[in-house]
């Protein structure tokens, strides 16, 4: 955070939001503890109460959302050795009810008053008497808020208003100063409604989860509260509700609409050993759920971790802003003085006018809509993204797409389906039960989607997979591990060749294979081939359409990267389209494959897995993961993590980012160009007062309008 060093920090208080949170503090067992605690937390920016509750191992803490996340006040407990985990979190809202709404309507009502006692011509006092009664009663939380930020030498509007309406009521303008105020009340309560629009679909991610779960313990089952059940325990799901916690179904059939994590409308079938997630919603089924994660590690509770994260980091074209906003706003003050003094003093001009107009820029000062620009276009941008699910990690990362020049997809999983299929068991020596029980074996320790293949293909036919001990994968090549005592070896002719155990009757069956348009998986058992399996590689539907889209995008170079043979490489790259093939690459080689790439087309997006592309993605200017839904790491490694498979949701992640640049230009120049145009009118004496604040607040919620388009952008 640039600003927050700076003590002439601007910042537009009327669209804070404070927000009120609680954590279960493992560890806090004692006062020792709440004092640790204590030191660690006051100084953190934005922090306003913090109380502990040593019994009940809680800690309720008070923040300002702009400043602070839960997320950044719980990495802080971590560092103290002791472990927060988010119960509850609320905004405040500042209550237009009780004691400020009261206050509001009798400023309403003796503005009312004073305007019309005036239009009757009514006596001066009277009327000057009602406009006093209305800046009191509006003024007080504007006021208010105005010394706090004057003894945290800020400027905010707050102090800007607070000078024009004393200036305005000091040279007799009484009324305007009454106008002032409760028209500043009023903006400040629309503006606010406005900006929650932009945060609300992020609490209804929050939102999403029961608080209580069915759990089955023997015969009898009881309804338990999610934080307190462990992993291990067994939920029922009935038919309809929605799944409290994430786990792997243990009995029962149901589809489970996984929307609220996904985006993906359609119903997803789940049989036994799926994995459910907390938060989705189960279907005609009942589901017996075995809970695989505690409350706040599921991946509905990473997600808006990982939200709440990317919402609070500054984007680069808000470092502008910010750099811009702090000379504008002390410029414009030096501005109004000169205004105010000059003409009267150097030319004799009237006192009275010149001061009003003095005052009338001291409004316009405060760059308000500016301020907010950036910021709520990336959280609108952020959030519309997360609930179709696409993670974004940051306003950064968003900006960046926008500017990328080459994407470079990686093949196996991603351009072709993830569900790969083992179609032809090739045995040489051994049955093909044998050939395919000791391949799955080793196959069942690694994540690539070629061994979920070949294990779910062991799965069908009812064979039972034996334990591989001192399993490893080889990256790009295939995966190795001993089974009843013997090494096997499943992978790529490549790997083959290299260890020398290629025989001209595996060749043969390689070619063969190679030949039927299958991806070749050799097997063998201490040194000796002992057959091959044929896995189809079958291009994903949408693939060449999305390749068409970036062509259509003018992203000049879309490229290939994989480990799989030249040959099926690039019978999928000229059906999609692609011209740009890198055949025969490990992991690292895929580094240096980006690397080329950029240096000749420019800013590179990787599009890949997170388990064996993690340096590539690492390596690209934005690394994007599929299918991020059943890995964590896969959700860590990316800048943006797809929630599904679905290739068309990298179109609709550069298409957002582009909108979301646009959205922030125009936000920046509708700011600026009314900001000077209103400028204008009030040096040459066109504006009042009034209208400076209805032109203020005006534009600042014609940019949140704008900004939370992006919630809908398709
Ligand atoms: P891609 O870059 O196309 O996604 P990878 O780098 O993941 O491919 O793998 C490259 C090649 O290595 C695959 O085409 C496959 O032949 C082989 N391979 C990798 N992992 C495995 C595995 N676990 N089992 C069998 N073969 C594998
Ligand atoms: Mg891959």
């Amino acid at each position: 955070m640039s600003t927050a060093t700076a003590t002439a920090e601007v910042r537009c208080t009327r669209c804070e939001v404070h927000a009120e949170s609680v954590f279960k503090i493992d560890g806090l067992c004692c006062s020792e503890e709440v004092t640790i605690l204590e030191r660690r937390l006051r100084p953190l920016r934005g922090m306003e109460e913090l109380v502990a509750d040593v019994m009940g191992q809680r800690l309720h803490v008070k923040y300002d959302a702009a400043l602070l996340s839960s997320a950044t006040i719980a990495d802080a407990v971590a560092e103290t050795g002791m472990r927060a985990w988010l119960e509850h979190e609320e905004p405040i809202v500042a209550p237009a009810s009780g004691a400020r709404g009261r206050l509001l309507l009798v400023a309403a009502v003796a503005l009312a008053a004073g305007l019309a006692s005036a239009a009757l011509g009514a006596p001066r006092a009277w009327q000057v008497a009602c406009s006093v009664v209305a800046v009191v009663a509006g003024g007080v939380y504007p006021a208010k808020k105005a010394l706090t930020a004057i003894r945290q030498r800020t400027l905010d509007i707050n102090v800007l208003m607070l000078v024009a309406v004393v200036g305005a009521m000091v040279i007799g303008e009484w009324a305007e100063a009454a106008t002032v105020v409760f028209l500043f009340a009023i903006a400040q309560w629309l503006e606010s409604r406005s900006m929650d629009r932009a945060r609300e679909a992020i609490r209804a991610l929050m939102n999403l989860t029961p608080t209580e779960a069915r759990i089955r313990s023997g015969t009898h089952e009881h309804r338990k509260h999610v934080d307190v059940v462990e992993p291990g325990a067994t939920m029922i799901v009935r038919p309809g509700e929605k799944i409290p916690l994430d786990g792997v179904v243990a009995a029962g059939r149901s589809d489970v609409n996984q929307a609220p994590i996904t985006g993906e409308s359609l119903p997803v079938e789940k049989a036994e050993g799926d994995e459910v997630f907390a938060g989705t919603i189960n279907g005609h089924g009942a589901l017996d759920v075995t809970v695989t994660r505690r409350r706040r590690d599921t991946t509905l509770a990473r997600i808006i971790h990982l939200v709440e994260t990317a919402q609070a980091q500054r984007a680069p074209a808000q470092q502008f802003i910010d750099r811009f906003a702090r000379w504008y706003t002390p410029a414009v003050i030096v501005l109004a003085a000169l205004v105010a003094l000059v003409p009267p003093l150097v030319a004799g001009a009237p006192f009275q006018l010149w001061f009003y107009r003095g005052l009338v820029l001291l409004v316009i000062a405060c760059p308000c809509a500016l301020v907010i620009s950036t910021p709520v276009s990336i959280v609108s941008a952020l959030a519309g993204a997360a609930r179709r699910g696409v993670l974004i990690k940051g306003g950064v990362h968003l900006e960046k797409l926008a500017e990328v020049r080459a994407v470079a997809f990686d093949k196996t999983g991603t351009l072709t389906k993830a569900r790969i299929k083992v179609i032809e068991i090739r045995p040489l020596g051994v049955d093909g039960h044998e050939l395919l029980r000791v391949a799955a074996s080793v196959e069942s320790r690694s994540e690539h989607p070629i061994a979920a293949a070949i294990v779910g293909a062991a799965r069908e036919g009812g064979i039972g997979v034996a334990y591989a001990s001192d399993a490893r994968a080889l990256p790009g090549l295939g995966a190795e591990g001993l089974v009843d005592g013997a090494l096997v070896v499943c992978g790529n002719p490549r790997l083959f060749r290299e260890r020398g155990l290629m025989t001209p009757e595996a060749e043969a069956l390689v070619a063969s294979l190679e030949g039927s348009g299958l991806s070749p998986a050799l097997v063998s058992r201490q040194g000796q081939i002992v057959g091959a399996l044929g896995i189809a590689d079958e291009v994903r539907e949408t693939a060449a359409e999305v390749v068409a889209f970036l062509h259509a995008q003018g992203i000049s170079t879309v490229a290939m990267l994989t480990g799989d043979q030249p040959g099926p490489a690039r019978a999928v790259a000229s059906r999609l389209g692609i011209d740009d093939v890198r055949a025969g690459l490990l992991p690292e080689d895929k580094v240096a494959a980006v690397q080329a790439i950029r240096a000749k087309a420019g800013a590179v997006a990787m599009v890949g897995d997170g388990v064996n592309d993690a340096p590539a993605l690492a390596a690209a200017d934005v690394g994007i993961v599929m299918g991020a839904i059943g890995s964590a790491a896969a959700l860590e490694t990316a800048d943006i993590a797809l929630m599904t498979d679905e290739l068309p949701k990298v179109s609709y992640a550069i298409r957002l980012s582009r909108a979301t640049v646009r959205n922030i230009r125009a936000n920046i120049a509708i700011s600026l160009v009314l900001k000077a145009a209103f400028l204008l009118l009030a040096v040459s004496g066109f504006a009042t007062l009034w209208m400076a604040v209805v032109a203020d607040t005006g534009t600042s919620l014609l940019v949140v309008a704008n900004a939370i388009r992006l919630l809908r952008h398709a």
